[in-house]
């Protein structure tokens, strides 16, 4: 009898089998850490400090203020990028069936974070910025940017860009940047520069945690998608944005209606995201040439090809890693005691 009693209740084996895998992802990724840091400096610092200098060649023959405009011209449409790739990933989610005990799919990253542990991003940092959906967003800005014709020099801005909305989003989810250490995720001058973005508007703290407040049982209801963007333009951005989630929903639910696989509706979000690049990406380019015609006068190294076969390479990586780590063994007990400061420590514990 006493047996019974002690007996789970169905929804109580899911949301114990859930956290299992959570804590499963969690020793995985923090085995690998050390793969994705290397990840990190090539793309991130090697890669970076290449566009920074390739960049201000084009810099060199302007003014100043062209050169603002120009910024300003790139931050907004990294902003327009950005929010799409979030959309993206949210109705990625969405294929997620919660009901089942083993949500780990093949992008965990923002799954967990938003409905497990936000400070994921603090514990595991180069984890995430050599996720795979930061991946993909590499892989789309260099091969739809080279297949477009764009200007080197913009894929260039974009990959920039969008470097900055991910360490944006780290800022958003880490507690203090105390570190003196230049090379640490939490060095002080990291905080102080996304601090100066935050004063004037760029980032908004608050607006991120109403975005987080959609919890798992409300996944289909997400909004403000922007994280990194200038004042005006974002609240512009950010309902451009519900209407994709909305269109991308239906098109879901019509295909789930036909009876279609989930791996067919995840093909169907994928492909999305690529045609969404294949529409932005010529626009961008024709905009350019219309207000910084100077630009097809600069003649730069163009990486990009090389930089798709490196991002290869780490997708590779990605999906290997796993395997190599042994992800699908259970968990080591012993190894799941967390310290992590869980700010929505309730979300698996509902009942
Ligand atoms: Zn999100
Ligand atoms: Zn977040």
């Amino acid at each position: 009898m006493a047996e019974m009693a002690q007996l789970l209740s169905p929804r109580k084996i899911v949301l114990n089998a859930r956290e299992e895998s959570y804590q499963r992802f969690v020793n995985h990724e923090q085995k690998a850490v050390w793969v994705k840091i290397v990840e990190f400096y090539i793309r991130h610092v090697f890669f970076g400090m290449f566009y920074i200098a390739t960049i201000w060649t084009y810099f060199e023959t302007i003014s100043w203020a062209r050169a603002l405009l120009f910024t300003i011209f790139m931050l907004n449409v990294d902003c327009v990028f950005f929010g799409m790739n979030h959309v993206n990933t949210h109705a990625y989610m969405l294929m997620y069936d919660i009901n089942t005990i083993e949500p780990n799919g093949p992008v965990p990253y923002p799954f967990w974070h938003h409905y497990r542990n936000p400070m994921l991003f603090e514990l595991l940092p180069h984890q995430y910025r050599m996720g795979i959906t930061g991946l993909m967003a590499h892989f789309y800005i260099d091969l739809i940017g080279y297949c477009t014709g764009l200007h080197p020099i913009v894929s260039y801005c974009l990959m920039l860009a969008w470097f900055a909305d991910y360490w944006t989003h780290e800022y958003y989810h880490t507690k203090k940047y105390r570190s003196l250490n230049p090379f640490s995720p939490q060095f002080v001058g990291v905080g102080l520069f996304f601090g100066f973005f935050e004063c004037i508007g760029f980032i908004d703290c608050h607006e991120h945690d109403l975005h987080h407040k959609v919890d798992i049982n409300h996944m289909d209801e997400a909004d403000l998608w922007i994280d990194f963007g200038m004042p005006v333009w974002k609240t512009i951005i950010d309902p451009v944005c519900d209407l994709l989630f909305y269109g991308l929903k239906k098109v879901i639910n019509f295909f789930k209606a036909r009876g279609y696989s989930k791996k067919f509706n995840e093909n169907v979000v994928v492909f999305a995201e690529f045609a969404e690049g294949f529409v932005l990406f010529p626009i961008v380019g024709y905009l350019q040439k219309r207000w910084f015609p100077e630009l097809d006068e600069v003649e730069v190294t163009d990486l990009r090809v090389p930089s798709t076969f490196i991002t290869f390479i780490f997708v590779l990586n990605s999906f290997f890693l796993p395997w190599l780590w042994g992800s699908d063994r259970p968990a080591d007990k012993n190894q799941t005691k967390l310290t992590l400061p869980t700010q929505n420590p309730k979300i698996f514990f509902e009942d």
